[in-house]
Parts: structure tokens; C-alpha cells; sequence
């Protein structure tokens, strides 16, 4: 049991637990474990309006991306916990895990969170979240979902028309990683079907052209799909990682000499390490000319869609047979809400499977079939994501969301410049999107001492909880990575952590020179 809230029953919870009140269910009262009912609806909104209220006042006191990750102290507070006793009660239950978990989470928002892909969320989508984890809709028949399954296909429309599709489809997804993997099932498909050898035969001759910087869920998804291990081909990239257009012709020539088959060209838009977007529109000319699958992994760059001065860096973006957009990362969504979008509809037709329960194959085909969404998803089961999208859209407005991204780009450049005008950091290249590499290496350290302490710096600020930076290595060479997506977090707070990063170098340096002092006499 948590050291915060001991085994007791509920009634005699300290009063300390956050905002719930621990006022005990009476036996037998329908407060303890209740479903959700019209018997509950009262129930239910005063727990909500508690668990509101507590996660409100952690957001108003949360001075810190975390408490640092004691992991031994968390592996004590979660074993601690009954799993298998008789229930507390929602109110108890959920107060625990006010202490248990957001106590101890990450917090993105925070101004010194400057790590990872993964965003502060804006308010109308959180409030959305909340309404359809209540309602419970499923988008996977339209007889459970009815309006839900018309607002995602509006939603997806939408989205089509920002890439640039005259008449697309496509269908939401948990993420990035599983929109991938169905675009490239896609592509699979359609290249098997064109083929005339036996199936076994094509799929080992399947080939997947990319760049060493794209998601390693593009990799992922080949050796899924059942492809050879030597499926993936690296081309050739300028030194920021964009892709060679021509050395990509040039695959693809030697791919045909061989009797090998392309299957698919898979690009980034905004690749995870460096925000760089490959050349769209001239790689699209390649594949048109090669007949190849074009697939555009924008997980990050999808925001540039909204953005009036950024959507020209997307341009070709249309050309792409399939494109993945993560609403997760640049559009400020709460996980998860993704999406995988095609340019010719009838491609989503390889992922349709029909099952006489849930969407016989005989309707399928009638002109007053149902539009069941498990048609075109690989999920079945699946949540109603598009109306965070929905309320998001209706709340702030595409521009608005577009000025966010923008925000979150002209930061990252910004910090740029304080890095590349300071003495004590080196800074790689740049970034199309919103993240920047550099490393504490003043004039006379050298290369090997700069090296090892990239990981250290990363990890004694990530124990102390005060800052998050990221870290990565390009060619061999680690660096810090941050990864800026809070369009509230201004240049003065990144410079706060880029000087924890100075103080945390600076005293590995005198530890070190010590050491070597030590060793010296
Ligand atoms: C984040 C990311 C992914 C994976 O998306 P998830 O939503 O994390 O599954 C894929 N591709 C790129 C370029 C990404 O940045």
C-alpha cells in the first residue's frame, strides 16, 4: 500500500489526498465500483469535477517537469499498492492515484521540459477526451458510432484537403508507428497484386527504399510485413539527412537490373532527430517516373499543414500515395490521435476484412451499406480520437493552431542563435521543425571529453527532475537533442536550462580534471 494513503478503509483516508473528499460509500451503495448510468450521472459529475480539480491545482503548483525518477522509491509506491483486496471506493481510488501517478508524472507543459516528441495539450481537446471516454463510441461500425463515424470522415476529409488530395480518404490511428505500418501494408499490397509471380516469390523481392534518419518504425513495419531482412535500403543523404533524389533514381535503376521489386519510397517530413523534411516534390518525381509507392511519414511535420508560413516547406507533399500525421505531436493532441491518409480511396480496400457479425461482406457491397470504419482501419475496436481533432478545430481554428507550430519553429531558431553565439556550446546544423542539437564543448575541451559527457549531462539533469533534454548521436557523435513543441515557452526559459546544461559541464570538467590531477602525481 502507498506510503501516502495507507490499506484503510476509505473513511479513514488523510485528509491530505489532493481535493477528493474520502467521505466513505455506504455497503452496498452504488457509489463504490458503479457503472456509469443514468442511477450514477450525479456520482459521476462530482468525482469528475474532483478529479478536475486535483489535476487543476497540480498544474497550478508543478514547479518542475518531475520529482526526478527515484525509480527504486516508484517501484515501492506502485509494489505497496492492493491490487487483489476488496475495493476502496472511487473517491479513495482516485485519490491514490492522484498521489501514485500524477504526483510523479512528467510534465510536458512545463517550461523546462525540452525533451521529447510529445506535446502540452490544448484545452478543448482534454475537455473532448473527457466526454468521449464517457460516451464510450467505438468507430468501428457506424451502428455504434453514428455521428462519431461522420465527424472522423469529415476530419479526414479535412485533413486530405490540407495535403493537397483531390480526392483522398484514410482513417485515424493510435499513432504514427501503426500509420506506418498500414501505409506500407498498403504498398505491399498493391505491389503484390501487380506482380505476377507466385506470392512467396514477390514478397521476397519486395524492397523498401528510405534514409537512415527515418522513424524506426519504417524498418519495424518491413521485418511485420514479412519481409527480407535486407528488404530496407538506406539511400544516400545530404549531411543534414535529406535524401539524394538522385541517388534514389539510382537505387531504384539497380533494383530493376537485379529483378528486385520496389515496393515502397518511404520520406520523412520532419525526421524525430532533426526536424529535417526530405526534398517532397523531387523524390515524388522519381517514384511517379519508377511507378513506386510514395509514402510521407509527416508524424511531426503534419503541423506545417496549418501553417501559412511554413505549409510551402510540404510542397509534393500531395504527389504521396499515403502520408501519416501524428495530431498527437503538432496539433497539441492528448495521446492518442494520428492519422493515416491515401491519395486514391480504393487503396484502403486491401486492409477490409468482413465478419458476419460485425460487417458481412454481402452488405458490404450493397448501395445502402453502413460506413464501418473497421473497413479501413487495422484496428477494430477503436476510440473516437477525431473529436478532440473535432473540438480543437472548432475552438482555436486551423490558423491558430498554425501560429503554434510557427511559435514552436521560430523558438527553435532562435535558440539556435544564443547556441551558435556562445562560446561554451557547438550546435549541428538545422532544423526545419522545431529541434536543435548542440553539445557543451567550450574551446579547449576536446572531442572524446565532449562525447562522454553528453550522456551524463542528460542524466543528471534528468535525475535532478529541474530540466529534460534529450540525447542522440548523428555519425557516431552524441548530442543533446531538444525537441521544442510548447509554443508558451519562451527563449529566457530555454536559456535557464541551456545554463544548467553550462553549470552541469562545467563541473564534470572540474571532476575530471581532478581526476586526472590525481592520477598525474
Ligand atoms: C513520432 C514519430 C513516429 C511514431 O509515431 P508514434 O505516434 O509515436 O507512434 C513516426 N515517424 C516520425 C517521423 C515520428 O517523429
Amino acid at each position: 500500500m502507498s506510503q501516502l494513503l495507507p490499506q484503510t478503509s476509505a473513511h479513514e483516508l488523510p485528509a491530505s489526498a489532493g481535493h477528493l473528499p474520502t467521505h466513505a460509500a455506504a455497503p452496498g451503495s452504488r457509489t463504490t465500483g458503479s457503472l456509469l448510468t443514468g442511477d450514477s450521472a450525479d456520482d459521476y459529475a462530482d468525482l469528475l469535477h474532483d478529479v478536475v480539480d486535483t489535476i487543476a491545482a497540480r498544474f497550478r503548483t508543478v514547479d518542475a517537469p518531475s520529482n526526478g525518477p527515484d525509480r527504486a522509491r516508484l517501484e515501492d509506491l506502485v509494489d505497496a499498492v492492493d491490487l487483489d483486496g476488496s475495493g476502496i471506493g472511487n473517491r479513495a481510488a482516485l485519490a491514490e492515484a492522484d498521489e501514485l501517478y500524477a504526483a510523479n508524472a512528467v510534465w510536458f507543459h512545463h517550461p523546462s521540459y525540452l525533451a521529447h516528441l510529445n506535446c502540452p495539450v490544448v484545452l478543448p481537446a482534454v475537455a473532448a477526451e473527457a466526454m468521449l471516454a464517457a460516451v464510450n463510441t467505438s468507430v468501428d461500425t457506424f451502428d455504434q458510432s453514428l455521428v462519431g463515424t461522420l465527424m472522423e470522415q469529415r476530419l479526414v476529409r479535412w485533413t486530405t484537403e490540407q495535403v493537397g488530395f483531390e480526392d483522398g480518404d484514410g482513417v485515424f490511428t493510435s499513432g504514427g508507428t501503426q500509420s506506418n505500418l498500414q501505409a506500407l501494408f498498403l504498398a505491399r499490397e498493391r505491389a503484390l497484386r501487380e506482380d505476377s509471380r507466385p506470392r512467396p516469390e514477390a514478397l521476397a523481392s519486395l524492397r523498401v527504399l528510405t534514409t537512415e534518419a527515418s522513424h524506426f518504425s519504417v524498418a519495424r513495419s518491413a521485418l511485420l510485413l514479412g519481409l527480407d531482412t535486407d528488404a530496407v535500403i538506406a539511400v544516400d543523404s545530404d549531411a543534414e539527412g535529406r535524401m539524394d533524389p538522385e541517388d534514389l533514381r539510382a537505387r531504384l535503376a539497380d533494383l530493376a537490373d537485379e529483378g528486385d521489386l520496389p515496393m515502397a519510397v518511404a520520406v520523412t517530413a520532419g525526421t524525430t532527430d532533426r526536424g529535417i523534411i526530405d526534398p517532397l516534390a523531387r523524390i515524388a518525381e522519381v517514384c511517379e517516373e519508377a511507378g513506386v509507392w510514395l509514402h510521407v511519414d509527416a508524424a511531426y511535420g503534419g503541423g506545417l499543414l496549418v501553417s501559412e508560413r511554413r505549409r510551402h516547406l510540404l510542397a509534393g507533399i500531395e504527389l504521396a500515395d499515403s502520408v501519416t500525421v501524428d495530431f498527437h505531436k503538432t496539433f497539441f493532441q492528448p495521446v492518442s490521435s494520428s492519422a493515416i491518409l491515401v491519395r486514391e480511396p480504393a487503396h484502403l480496400r486491401a486492409a477490409a476484412w468482413h465478419a458476419d457479425y460485425l460487417n458481412p461482406a454481402a452488405e458490404a457491397a450493397s448501395q445502402e451499406a453502413e460506413p464501418n470504419q473497421v473497413d479501413k482501419s487495422l484496428q477494430t475496436t477503436r476510440r473516437f480520437d477525431a473529436l478532440k481533432l473535432w473540438t480543437t478545430l472548432r475552438s482555436l481554428g486551423a490558423q491558430r493552431l498554425g501560429e503554434m507550430v510557427d511559435a514552436v519553429c521560430d523558438l527553435a531558431t532562435e535558440v539556435r542563435g544564443l547556441l551558435e553565439a556562445d562560446r561554451d556550446f557547438t550546435v549541428l546544423g538545422s532544423s526545419d521543425l522545431s529541434t536543435v542539437l548542440f553539445r557543451f564543448q567550450p574551446g579547449d575541451v576536446d572531442d572524446a571529453t565532449a562525447d562522454s559527457h553528453v550522456a551524463l549531462i542528460r542524466r543528471i539533469l534528468f535525475q535532478s527532475g529541474r530540466a529534460m533534454v534529450a540525447r542522440t548521436t548523428i555519425d557516431g557523435t552524441p548530442w543533446l537533442k531538444l525537441t521544442l513543441l510548447n509554443p508558451e515557452t519562451t527563449v529566457m526559459d530555454v536559456a535557464a536550462v541551456l545554463d544548467l546544461v553550462r553549470a552541469t559541464g562545467r563541473g564534470l570538467l572540474a571532476g575530471s580534471r581532478l581526476a586526472t590531477e590525481g592520477s598525474a602525481r
